[in-house]
């Protein structure tokens, strides 16, 4: 059994979901993750911004908007009367149920059942195309075995026990359709895995079923050597190690949800990103081979802060790193990148919540800097100690770059730099040519 999940742009249109139908009815029984098609959750963030300001007016006039473009959807996808009208009685019992938030308190738990209706109706329709078709496809509802915990975290017992239980229901299906992202939180309450969490949701199915293969159906012919957005001639990597793919991921390639790895990793599961608009493309694998001797791509995550705490006593006491990082702790904010000398400490974070208390704290124990506004470039592949000249390279194509951190040595897959973020677009550009292209 496969794993094929579909991103936004994949089925963001009737013929879209026409093209992913062929796809997926390939003759085996697989599970099949849609996302909603593009632009829906974003715009049902907006509804929930409008009903957050209490402006029911504001949000009904994008939820009308949104139905109307979702009809026009069903007139295209489906084409007999009785399934046309069963497309246009769900698209009216989802609309109808948004529209009912407007008229009462909105908070987040509401927020988070609005943000659920992408899914729904995206796997919905697909689900009645493929009927339609004559294809035996059930639609698997997520709510009932995709779960967290009170962290927060996925529950793999629960999730592996639940979607059993579901698949068993099913003897005669020859495929199934579910929603990626939603899930219930450990009250039960529906909730999801974050904006991007398809990719989560298709590899904690994945380890679930023990699949084959997790297959991440994109935009894009797998996850190129740099970022195609900002970056010229940019090549697809082929094969990726789990490590590889985790630090691309986490570091900014948005082809991949940064938690999806680690399930898939975990069970041995081979992830494959293919690209929908070519399906024929090789696309990359994510596999725990790993390939000697090469660099293979860079990232870059921006919105990053750096903050030097300067002993006062000069030397490094023992138990003065302990008590920086209990304050960090403490305020459950993850540092990013570390650098050690004799008389201080720099760290990064990426999320600022409480960084007025954390410097205050900080600044019981040394003399604390912030720089804001920076980027952490981070250049991916066979970084081991031992291999000579590789962070000699990628130093090289920074030289013209101010550069206020280097981590190097941490793990055997990458060096990261830490730079201003107005630098970014110049960095990437640069570790392309010099470590890809052959331009110096
Ligand atoms: P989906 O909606 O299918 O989940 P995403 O938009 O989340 O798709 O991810 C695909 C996009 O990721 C691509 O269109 C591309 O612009 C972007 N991207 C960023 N970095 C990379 C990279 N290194 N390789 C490939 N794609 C990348
Ligand atoms: N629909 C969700 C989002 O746009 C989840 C996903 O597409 O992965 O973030
Ligand atoms: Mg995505």
């Amino acid at each position: 059994m496969k794993i094929m999940k579909f991103g936004g742009t994949s089925v963001g249109s009737a013929s879209r979901m026409k093209e992913v139908a062929k796809l997926i009815t390939n003759g085996d029984k697989n599970i099949v993750v849609l996302s909603a098609m593009s632009g829906t959750t974003n715009t049902l963030e907006e509804i929930s911004d409008y009903l957050y300001k209490k402006n029911p007016e504001g949000a009904n006039e994008i939820i009308n908007q949104l139905e109307a473009q979702y009809r026009k959807h069903i007139e295209e996808l489906l084409s007999t009367p009785e399934f046309k009208q069963r497309g246009m009685e769900l698209i009216k019992s989802h609309f109808d149920y948004i529209r009912s938030f407007t008229k009462d308190l909105f908070t987040l738990f509401e927020e988070k059942v609005v943000l659920a209706q992408g899914e729904l109706i995206s796997t919905a329709m697909m689900n009645f195309y493929l009927q339609e078709q004559g294809v035996k496809s059930v639609l698997l509802p997520a709510l009932e075995f995709m779960r967290t915990d009170k962290n927060a975290d996925p529950d793999p017992v629960y999730i592996k026990d639940k979607l059993h239980n579901q698949l068993e229901l099913h003897d005669e299906a020859t495929l199934f359709v579910t929603q990626g992202y939603i899930c219930r939180n450990a009250y039960g309450e529906i909730d999801n895995l974050q904006r991007g969490g398809s990719d989560y949701t298709a590899s904690l199915i994945g380890a679930a079923v023990n699949a084959e293969e997790i297959q991440i159906w994109t935009d894009i012919d797998g996850m190129h050597n740099n970022d195609p957005r900002i970056v010229d001639k940019t090549k697809p990597v082929r094969h990726l190690q789990f490590e590889e793919a985790a630090e691309l991921a986490y570091f900014g390639a948005k082809i991949l949800h940064p938690t999806c790895i680690q399930p898939a990793k975990y069970a041995n599961i081979p992830v494959r990103l293919l690209n929908t608009m070519d399906p024929n493309a090789a696309g990359t694998l994510v596999s725990n081979e790993s390939e000697e001797g090469v660099i293979k791509a860079v990232a870059a995550k921006e919105d990053i802060t750096a903050i030097k705490i300067k002993s006062s006593r000069m030397l490094l006491a023992h138990g003065f790193l302990r008590k920086v990082f209990e304050i960090f702790e403490s305020y459950q904010t993850s540092i990013d990148m570390i650098c050690t000398s004799e008389v201080g400490v720099s760290v990064t974070i990426d999320n600022n919540k409480h960084l007025n208390e954390i410097l205050n704290d900080l600044k019981k124990y040394g003399t604390v800097t912030v720089d804001h506004d920076m980027c952490i470039i981070c250049v991916v592949g066979d970084l081991r100690w031992e291999n000579v000249g590789f962070e000699a390279k990628a130093l090289d194509s920074m030289k013209n770059i101010p550069v206020r951190m280097i981590s190097f040595g941490g793990s055997n897959y990458n060096i990261s730099f830490l730079i201003r973020k107005s630098d970014k677009a110049r960095a990437l550009q640069q570790l392309s040519d010099g470590l890809f292209n052959g331009i110096k």
